[in-house]
């Protein structure tokens, strides 16, 4: 695999200032000497290396898991500009070949914008010549998961990017983006958040150890339901906290208890495996809550959602995992903490924190505890 010229981030248009941010500081602690190019509302960063690098040196410095802001991470090899009409393909296959390896995906993508989306019937058209080009000239190897995958991620019909990704350092989906369906029996839109949260932060493995009949759940600003109906479908018994009312298909299932009580208040009489919050509040709260129930041991795992403010998401951010950190340090709990702005998430991010050292069933009885 020959050297990269840079990083592409894809991200929801209107956060390229957080993604910018994300990749410059993280770029600038490991020594990567580069360059943030973005424009707003593009979808998209780029961070220009000041020379090429090796691929084990950026996997060492950057891991795509622990960016929050980007839904894509690729190593770039080239731009080409002016792609001539009539022989796209042609002018493509050299660069492509340049790479000097096989690929087990070919991926044509563009950025999240009402803009790029114009592309989508030209790329479809495109993607069978291209496909036929790089079969026949043995470039393609379904068959090797273990091979990297290629992305042409266009600008225009006559501008491309091409780079390559990973599995084990990428998001597996095309563009970043889970194809979810809206699940007919649940009784709301935000279901497919937690859906998705699921399907990012946990490995499937992960899923069925912590999600499955005899596992209880405390949701917290639950109505109507559409996180509750997510671990109800799993076999999770869930108590509901919201005073707003409760999906009466979901109440009939046997599995939910709806509490009408205020969620920064309300305790768990035993330690629940699973907290998941969706209360529209400031994130410092939030962030507090969370920690709390992790330190005190009343939960071990948790899925929450930050709303950020309009201006300074990425420092209000940084100022939540800290007070997270601390509170779990200053009572000696381990835990992990990750977020990600996940595709069905707007003016938020989603967390997940989960207790690493001990089960919830530990939590110290009459121990401090650390409600704000
Ligand atoms: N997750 C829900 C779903 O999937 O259907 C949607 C939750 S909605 C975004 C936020 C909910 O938080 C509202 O139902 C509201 O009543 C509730 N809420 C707001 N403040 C609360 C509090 N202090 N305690 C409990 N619930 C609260």
């Amino acid at each position: 695999m020959t050297a990269a010229a840079g990083l592409l981030l894809y991200c929801r248009a209107g956060f390229e200032g957080e993604c910018a941010k994300e990749i410059a500081n993280a770029a600038n602690e490991a020594a990567l000497g580069g360059f943030v190019r973005s424009k707003p509302d593009s979808g998209y960063v780029e961070f220009v290396f000041h020379e090429p690098l090796p691929a084990e040196k950026i996997a060492d410095a950057v891991r795509f898991r622990d960016l929050v802001f980007a839904r894509q991470m690729i190593r770039v090899s080239a731009w080409i500009e002016q792609l001539p009409v009539g022989d796209r393909v042609g002018a493509l296959l050299p660069a492509i070949a340049s790479l000097q390896t096989r690929f087990s995906e070919v991926l044509l993508e563009t950025a999240d914008t009402n803009e790029a989306k114009t592309l989508s019937s030209f790329m479809r058209a495109f993607a069978k010549p291209l496909g036929f080009a790089l079969k026949k000239a043995q470039l393609v190897d379904a068959h090797n998961q273990t091979l990297p995958r290629l992305h042409g991620f266009f600008t225009g019909s006559s501008r491309v990017c091409i780079g390559w990704s990973y599995g084990h350092d990428a998001s597996p989906w095309l563009m970043g983006i889970p194809r979810l369906s809206m699940p007919r029996q649940a009784p709301s839109r935000s279901t497919l958040k937690l859906a998705e949260a699921i399907a990012w932060f946990l490995t499937p493995d992960e899923t069925q150890a912590s999600m499955h009949e005899g596992v209880t759940a405390v949701d917290l600003g639950a109505s109507p339901g559409g996180w509750t109906y997510q671990l109800v479908k799993r076999g999770v018994a869930v108590t509901a906290v919201d005073n707003g009312p409760m999906d009466d298909a979901l109440q009939d299932s046997g599995l939910v208890e709806h509490v009408r009580a205020d969620g920064f208040t309300y305790r768990p009489r035993f330690p629940v495996e699973w907290m998941v919050c969706d209360i529209v509040e400031q994130p410092i709260r939030v962030a507090r809550l969370v920690a709390g129930w992790i330190a005190d041991g009343d939960c071990r795992r948790s899925i929450f959602n930050l709303k950020l403010p309009m201006k300074k998401r990425y420092d209000e951010l940084a100022r939540c995992r800290a007070a997270m950190d601390e509170i779990c340090r200053a009572q000696g709990v381990h835990s992990v903490i990750r977020f990600k702005h996940l595709f069905h998430d707007r003016e938020e991010v989603t967390g997940y924190a989960f207790r690493s050292d001990a089960t919830p069933a530990s939590r110290k009885k009459g121990g401090r505890r650390s409600d704000q």
